[in-house]
Protein backbone atom coordinates (compact mmCIF):
# COMPACT_ATOMS: atom_id res chain seq x y z
CA UNK A 1 0.00 0.00 0.00
CA UNK A 2 2.67 2.24 1.17
CA UNK A 3 6.68 2.97 0.06
CA UNK A 4 9.21 4.97 1.95
CA UNK A 5 12.83 5.50 1.67
CA UNK A 6 15.50 7.51 2.82
CA UNK A 7 19.17 7.30 2.23
CA UNK A 8 21.00 10.62 3.85
CA UNK A 9 23.10 11.19 6.70
CA UNK A 10 20.89 11.05 8.91
CA UNK A 11 19.94 8.00 11.57
CA UNK A 12 17.26 6.59 8.87
CA UNK A 13 14.94 4.46 11.74
CA UNK A 14 12.80 7.78 12.82
CA UNK A 15 12.81 9.33 9.54
CA UNK A 16 11.41 5.70 7.90
CA UNK A 17 8.85 5.58 10.83
CA UNK A 18 7.83 9.15 10.37
CA UNK A 19 7.02 8.09 6.72
CA UNK A 20 5.52 5.36 7.29
CA UNK A 21 3.40 7.55 9.87
CA UNK A 22 2.49 9.96 7.29
CA UNK A 23 1.31 7.05 4.95
CA UNK A 24 -1.90 6.27 7.68
CA UNK A 25 -4.34 7.68 5.79
CA UNK A 26 -4.21 5.15 3.57
CA UNK A 27 -5.43 2.19 4.97
CA UNK A 28 -2.97 -0.73 5.94
CA UNK A 29 -2.92 -3.89 7.94
CA UNK A 30 0.85 -4.17 8.37
CA UNK A 31 4.19 -2.29 8.75
CA UNK A 32 7.92 -3.21 8.43
CA UNK A 33 10.72 -1.48 7.62
CA UNK A 34 14.84 -2.57 6.93
CA UNK A 35 17.26 -0.37 8.11
CA UNK A 36 20.93 -1.18 6.80
CA UNK A 37 23.23 -0.19 9.51
CA UNK A 38 26.90 -1.33 10.60
CA UNK A 39 26.14 -5.17 11.28
CA UNK A 40 23.74 -5.41 7.82
CA UNK A 41 20.28 -5.49 7.46
CA UNK A 42 17.62 -5.50 10.43
CA UNK A 43 14.25 -6.08 9.25
CA UNK A 44 11.19 -5.31 11.94
CA UNK A 45 7.63 -6.07 10.99
CA UNK A 46 4.60 -6.99 12.31
CA UNK A 47 0.60 -7.54 11.25
CA UNK A 48 -0.91 -4.22 13.04
CA UNK A 49 0.02 -0.17 13.26
CA UNK A 50 3.18 1.47 12.36
CA UNK A 51 3.46 2.35 16.43
CA UNK A 52 3.69 -1.63 17.26
CA UNK A 53 6.27 -1.13 15.19
CA UNK A 54 8.75 1.61 17.57
CA UNK A 55 12.14 2.85 15.95
CA UNK A 56 14.58 0.01 15.83
CA UNK A 57 17.99 1.05 16.89
CA UNK A 58 20.43 0.24 14.34
CA UNK A 59 24.02 1.29 14.91
CA UNK A 60 25.05 3.47 11.76
CA UNK A 61 21.67 3.54 9.71
CA UNK A 62 21.54 6.10 7.31
CA UNK A 63 19.99 4.28 5.07
CA UNK A 64 16.55 2.38 4.83
CA UNK A 65 13.01 1.43 3.32
CA UNK A 66 9.59 1.00 5.08
CA UNK A 67 6.20 -0.24 3.97
CA UNK A 68 2.45 -0.07 5.33
CA UNK A 69 0.71 -3.40 3.74
CA UNK A 70 -2.55 -4.04 2.33
CA UNK A 71 -2.70 -7.03 1.82
CA UNK A 72 -3.83 -8.95 -1.64
CA UNK A 73 -1.94 -12.28 -1.44
CA UNK A 74 -1.54 -14.37 2.04
CA UNK A 75 -3.73 -12.63 5.27
CA UNK A 76 -2.39 -10.12 7.29
CA UNK A 77 0.24 -11.87 9.67
CA UNK A 78 3.99 -10.58 11.09
CA UNK A 79 5.56 -13.37 8.10
CA UNK A 80 3.61 -11.90 5.45
CA UNK A 81 4.32 -8.21 5.94
CA UNK A 82 7.01 -6.50 3.96
CA UNK A 83 9.98 -6.03 3.78
CA UNK A 84 11.07 -9.74 2.35
CA UNK A 85 14.08 -11.20 1.92
CA UNK A 86 15.61 -14.44 -0.05
CA UNK A 87 17.70 -16.93 1.03
CA UNK A 88 19.87 -14.85 2.70
CA UNK A 89 19.12 -11.87 5.01
CA UNK A 90 20.96 -9.64 2.37
CA UNK A 91 18.57 -8.59 0.78
CA UNK A 92 15.05 -6.51 1.42
CA UNK A 93 12.36 -6.37 -0.93
CA UNK A 94 8.98 -3.59 -0.32
CA UNK A 95 6.53 -3.73 -2.73
CA UNK A 96 2.82 -2.39 -3.66
CA UNK A 97 0.72 -3.47 -6.19
CA UNK A 98 -0.04 -7.08 -7.66
CA UNK A 99 2.34 -9.41 -9.44
CA UNK A 100 -0.55 -11.59 -11.04
CA UNK A 101 2.15 -14.45 -12.29
CA UNK A 102 4.06 -14.82 -9.18
CA UNK A 103 2.78 -18.35 -8.88
CA UNK A 104 4.56 -20.03 -11.57
CA UNK A 105 7.85 -17.47 -11.16
CA UNK A 106 7.50 -18.95 -7.68
CA UNK A 107 7.35 -22.95 -8.98
CA UNK A 108 10.14 -22.09 -11.17
CA UNK A 109 12.58 -20.57 -8.09
CA UNK A 110 11.26 -23.54 -5.89
CA UNK A 111 12.11 -26.13 -8.84
CA UNK A 112 16.02 -24.25 -8.21
CA UNK A 113 16.01 -24.74 -5.05
CA UNK A 114 14.81 -21.75 -3.54
CA UNK A 115 12.71 -21.77 -0.01
CA UNK A 116 9.89 -19.33 0.65
CA UNK A 117 8.59 -18.42 3.64
CA UNK A 118 5.31 -16.21 3.56
CA UNK A 119 2.23 -16.64 1.01
CA UNK A 120 2.82 -13.27 -0.71
CA UNK A 121 3.10 -12.86 -4.65
CA UNK A 122 5.99 -10.33 -3.73
CA UNK A 123 8.45 -13.00 -2.02
CA UNK A 124 9.12 -13.97 -5.43
CA UNK A 125 10.86 -10.55 -6.10
CA UNK A 126 13.79 -11.01 -3.36
CA UNK A 127 14.44 -14.08 -4.87
CA UNK A 128 14.67 -13.51 -8.22
CA UNK A 129 16.70 -10.50 -7.11
CA UNK A 130 19.24 -13.16 -5.10
CA UNK A 131 19.43 -15.34 -8.74
CA UNK A 132 20.49 -12.28 -10.96
CA UNK A 133 23.11 -10.87 -7.79
CA UNK A 134 24.66 -13.78 -8.10
CA UNK A 135 25.52 -13.74 -11.99
CA UNK A 136 27.05 -10.96 -10.70
CA UNK A 137 24.57 -8.00 -11.67
CA UNK A 138 25.06 -4.78 -9.40
CA UNK A 139 21.51 -3.70 -7.65
CA UNK A 140 20.03 -1.81 -10.54
CA UNK A 141 20.69 -3.99 -13.15
CA UNK A 142 19.19 -6.82 -11.35
CA UNK A 143 16.30 -5.29 -10.37
CA UNK A 144 15.77 -4.13 -13.96
CA UNK A 145 16.17 -7.78 -15.17
CA UNK A 146 13.87 -9.38 -12.06
CA UNK A 147 11.50 -7.17 -13.39
CA UNK A 148 11.01 -7.70 -17.08
CA UNK A 149 9.80 -11.01 -16.07
CA UNK A 150 7.15 -9.54 -13.88
CA UNK A 151 3.21 -9.16 -15.08
CA UNK A 152 1.17 -7.12 -12.97
CA UNK A 153 1.57 -3.63 -11.33
CA UNK A 154 4.31 -2.69 -8.73
CA UNK A 155 6.09 -0.12 -6.98
CA UNK A 156 9.51 -1.48 -5.70
CA UNK A 157 11.94 -0.76 -3.63
CA UNK A 158 15.35 -3.11 -2.39
CA UNK A 159 17.79 -2.34 -0.65
CA UNK A 160 21.05 -5.02 -0.29
CA UNK A 161 23.96 -5.20 2.12
CA UNK A 162 27.17 -3.76 0.97
CA UNK A 163 26.46 -0.23 0.30
CA UNK A 164 23.84 2.45 1.87
CA UNK A 165 21.92 2.93 -2.16
CA UNK A 166 17.92 1.81 -2.63
CA UNK A 167 17.50 0.84 -5.95
CA UNK A 168 13.56 1.24 -6.72
CA UNK A 169 11.10 0.90 -9.60
CA UNK A 170 7.74 1.18 -11.10
CA UNK A 171 4.90 0.09 -13.42
CA UNK A 172 1.37 1.20 -12.73
CA UNK A 173 1.90 1.92 -9.09
CA UNK A 174 2.86 5.79 -8.09
CA UNK A 175 6.34 6.19 -6.54
CA UNK A 176 7.93 9.89 -6.25
CA UNK A 177 11.62 11.15 -5.19
CA UNK A 178 12.35 13.66 -2.80
CA UNK A 179 15.17 15.72 -3.35
CA UNK A 180 16.50 16.74 0.49
CA UNK A 181 19.89 18.65 1.39
CA UNK A 182 22.56 15.73 1.06
CA UNK A 183 19.36 12.96 1.40
CA UNK A 184 17.03 11.95 -0.79
CA UNK A 185 13.59 10.32 0.13
CA UNK A 186 11.20 8.05 -2.03
CA UNK A 187 7.78 7.22 -1.95
CA UNK A 188 4.59 5.94 -3.05
CA UNK A 189 3.25 9.69 -2.14
CA UNK A 190 4.76 13.14 -1.32
CA UNK A 191 2.78 12.85 2.29
CA UNK A 192 5.43 10.40 3.35
CA UNK A 193 8.57 13.14 3.11
CA UNK A 194 6.82 16.27 2.76
CA UNK A 195 8.15 17.62 5.75
CA UNK A 196 11.64 16.83 5.00
CA UNK A 197 11.67 18.49 1.08
CA UNK A 198 8.81 19.83 -1.65
CA UNK A 199 11.17 19.15 -4.31
CA UNK A 200 9.93 16.07 -6.11
CA UNK A 201 10.53 13.87 -9.50
CA UNK A 202 7.66 11.59 -10.01
CA UNK A 203 8.82 8.39 -11.68
CA UNK A 204 6.93 7.01 -15.37
CA UNK A 205 6.30 3.86 -15.73
CA UNK A 206 9.36 1.29 -16.20
CA UNK A 207 12.16 4.16 -14.44
CA UNK A 208 14.24 2.94 -12.05
CA UNK A 209 15.85 5.23 -9.78
CA UNK A 210 19.47 4.64 -7.51
CA UNK A 211 19.20 6.58 -4.24
CA UNK A 212 22.78 7.36 -2.90
CA UNK A 213 25.58 9.54 -1.97
CA UNK A 214 22.06 12.02 -0.69
CA UNK A 215 21.19 11.74 -4.93
CA UNK A 216 18.95 10.43 -6.82
CA UNK A 217 19.60 9.23 -10.43
CA UNK A 218 17.11 7.84 -12.58
CA UNK A 219 17.40 5.31 -15.41
CA UNK A 220 15.35 4.34 -18.57
CA UNK A 221 16.29 1.66 -20.39
CA UNK A 222 20.05 1.58 -18.77
CA UNK A 223 20.44 4.80 -19.53
CA UNK A 224 20.59 8.40 -17.39
CA UNK A 225 17.86 9.91 -18.09
CA UNK A 226 16.40 13.82 -16.34
CA UNK A 227 13.21 13.72 -15.02
CA UNK A 228 11.81 17.79 -14.19
CA UNK A 229 12.49 18.77 -10.28
CA UNK A 230 9.09 20.09 -9.37
CA UNK A 231 7.86 21.69 -6.30
CA UNK A 232 4.98 20.82 -3.89
CA UNK A 233 3.05 23.28 -2.53
CA UNK A 234 1.68 22.51 0.99
CA UNK A 235 -0.44 23.56 3.24
CA UNK A 236 0.90 22.62 6.72
CA UNK A 237 -2.65 23.94 8.34
N1 LIG B 1 0.49 -7.82 -3.06
C1 LIG B 1 1.35 -7.51 -1.96
C2 LIG B 1 0.95 -8.27 -0.72
O1 LIG B 1 -0.15 -8.75 -0.60
C3 LIG B 1 1.47 -6.00 -1.70
C4 LIG B 1 0.17 -5.37 -1.24
C5 LIG B 1 0.32 -3.85 -1.02
O2 LIG B 1 0.32 -3.09 -2.02
O3 LIG B 1 0.42 -3.42 0.14
O4 LIG B 1 1.72 -8.42 0.16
Amino acid sequence: CGIVGYVGDEPAGPIVHGGLENLDYRGYDSAGMALLGDDGLTITKREGEVSNLGVPAVAGATCGIGHTRWSTHGPPTDTNAHPHTGMSDDIAVVHNGIIENYAELRATLVADGHEFTSETDTEVVPHLLERELADGRDLRAALESAVAKLEGSYAIAAVCTGSDRIVATRHESPLVVGHGDGAAFLASDVTAFVEHTRDVTYLEDGDTVVLADGDATVYRDGEVVDRPIDTVEWDAA
